[in-house]
This record gives C-alpha cells, structure tokens and sequence, in this order.
C-alpha cells in the first residue's frame, strides 16, 4: 500500500470516481481524462507498481481484470466495433500513475475508423 497514492485512494473510497465494477480484488471506473469516447481504467485493490513488480501470485486477479473488461466492454456497447486492452509500463511507455492498471479504450465513430 502507497499513501500517496491516487488509485489506492480510489479503491478505498477516499477519492471519488464513478465505477463501473467493483469487487474485493479489483476495482474498475471511468478515466478522469478519457482519451476516446469510452476509457476505463481497470485497477487490482492491491497496490502493485507496474507489470515490472508482478509476481506469479498477481495471475489471479490479473486475468479476472481481462475477463470482466471482456464484460464491461460488452455491457458499453463497443464489444463489436473493437476496443484496445493497454497497459503502459515505465515513465517511457507514458505510465504516469504507478499503480498497475488496464485501460480499456474504444467508442471511435466508424468514420474515424475509416479516415
Ligand atoms: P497511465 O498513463 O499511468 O497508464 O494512465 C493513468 C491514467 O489515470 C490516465 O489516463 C489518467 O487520466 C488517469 N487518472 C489519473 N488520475 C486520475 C484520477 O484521479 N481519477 C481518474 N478517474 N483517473 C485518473
Ligand atoms: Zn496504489
């Protein structure tokens, strides 16, 4: 657990966001800056940095994230039109909150897709 940390603070209760899911394992609620017109953020309860500090017992909790963005998607409407599954890794990759978690992103208009 990082007491300056705004994901365990999410998880906990003590910052706002708005869920979409949420379990005693992983927690899963809206991006506060969405970069497409659906972006969720998929984030376990414990406080692991990044997929640099997984360790073999993170599997659990890390597929059921995969299997229930597989839901979520679904239940959002953009199951079918695609969506990306991201996890960036390292201040190079773009990873600025350093708690593991998976974006969920999708929504793009057809025509975008198109263009
Ligand atoms: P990263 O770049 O670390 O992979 O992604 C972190 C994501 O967390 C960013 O997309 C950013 O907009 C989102 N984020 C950062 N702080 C908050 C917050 O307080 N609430 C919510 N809902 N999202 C946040
Ligand atoms: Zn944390």
């Amino acid at each position: 657990m990082d007491g300056d940390c705004i994901f365990c603070r999410i998880v906990k209760g003590e910052s706002p966001a708005k869920f979409v899911y949420k379990d005693e394992d992983f927690v899963a609620f809206y991006d506060i800056r969405p970069s497409a017109p659906v972006h969720v953020l998929l984030v376990p309860a414990e406080h692991i940095e990044s997929i640099n500090s997984v360790e073999e017992r993170h599997g659990r909790v890390i597929s059921k994230m995969v299997l229930k963005a597989k839901v979520i998607a679904r239940q959002l409407g953009i199951a079918d039109s695609g969506y990306k599954l991201v996890i960036n890794v390292g201040r190079g990759a773009g990873q600025i909150v350093f708690h593991l978690h998976i974006h969920l992103i999708g929504g793009w208009s057809k025509e975008k897709d198109e263009n």
